[in-house]
């Protein structure tokens, strides 16, 4: 049997100092590369071309667009970390996945989003995004699978922890939701061995 696939095969192309938005001050950073290859036998062989690229503090471990170097002071919402981007819209593409949206959901998600996020989101931002979100359509695997080569392993983290959050607030964690949360991780290229340790990190802080 010949086993044949694709993976995303990281570099580093520049480092220095940037005015990291998270960090608010001077840190470290290296400007990272993702580049697609067909794999046989999982060793990459041949690049298919650039799956994006990002820059990485070397302090909070945040990713951020590369568009962070050119700004001299860079508290704009658009450089927020890639990862808080990505929990906002991961939690909403969730909260939406059944259909409706009740008031307890609501706040769940504002509190997970604010737990694991560096700015805060109010109830009113809040809304407005999930607005958004529903008027776009797109579902949790396309938006990861975009977004999943813009995220370093830390940032992939804090998303399954999101994650897991969320389908534990009701008190208990069924088997969809196991299955979602194994998908997104696999969309983002997580190893098994990652997603388990997270699961296992989550069971002891709860008990
Ligand atoms: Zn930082």
């Amino acid at each position: 049997m010949i086993i044949f696939g694709t993976r995303g095969v990281k570099s580093t192309i520049k480092s220095g100092n940037f005015n990291c938005p998270q960090c608010e001050t001077s840190r470290p950073y290296r400007h990272r590369k993702v580049t697609r290859f067909f794999t046989l036998y999982f060793i990459p062989l041949i690049p298919l071309g650039s799956a994006g690229e990002y820059v990485e503090c070397g302090h909070c471990k945040g990713t951020f667009i590369p568009r962070v170097l050119e700004m001299g002071n860079s508290r704009n919402e658009e450089f927020m970390a890639i990862y808080e981007k990505a929990i906002r819209h991961t939690m909403v593409l969730i909260m939406l996945a059944d259909g409706e949206i009740d008031e307890r959901e609501m706040e769940i998600v504002q509190k997970i989003i604010n737990k694991f996020g560096h700015n805060d989101i109010t109830r009113e931002q809040l809304d407005i995004y999930v607005h958004k979100v529903q008027r776009s359509s797109e579902d949790i695997t396309t938006y990861l699978k975009k977004v999943g080569p813009s995220l370093n392993e830390h940032g992939k983290e804090i998303l399954i922890k999101c994650a897991l959050s969320v389908a534990a607030a009701d008190g208990h964690i069924d088997d969809s939701e196991i299955d979602l949360i194994t998908q997104m991780a696999k969309t983002m290229e997580m190893s098994n061995t990652h997603l388990e340790g997270i699961f296992n990190q989550m069971i002891e802080v709860k008990e």
